[in-house]
């Protein structure tokens, strides 16, 4: 489980707006992509990124 203390500190590398943890994933709204969480590490780096398209 990632700790509210690294989720406050971690930011989209795209657009540094904060992201929103959901299930084994990251979020950014403003960008809508994911980030994976390995092992309990999130992989936040965009070449990780996933599209969640526009919506
Ligand atoms: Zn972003």
């Amino acid at each position: 489980m990632i700790s509210k203390k690294l989720l406050d500190i971690l930011v989209c590398p795209r657009c540094k707006g904060e992201l929103l943890l959901e299930e084994d994933k990251l979020i950014c709204r403003t960008g809508n992509i994911a980030f994976p969480i390995k092992n309990d590490i999130p992989i936040v780096v965009m070449k990780e990124a996933i599209d969640l398209g526009s919506n």
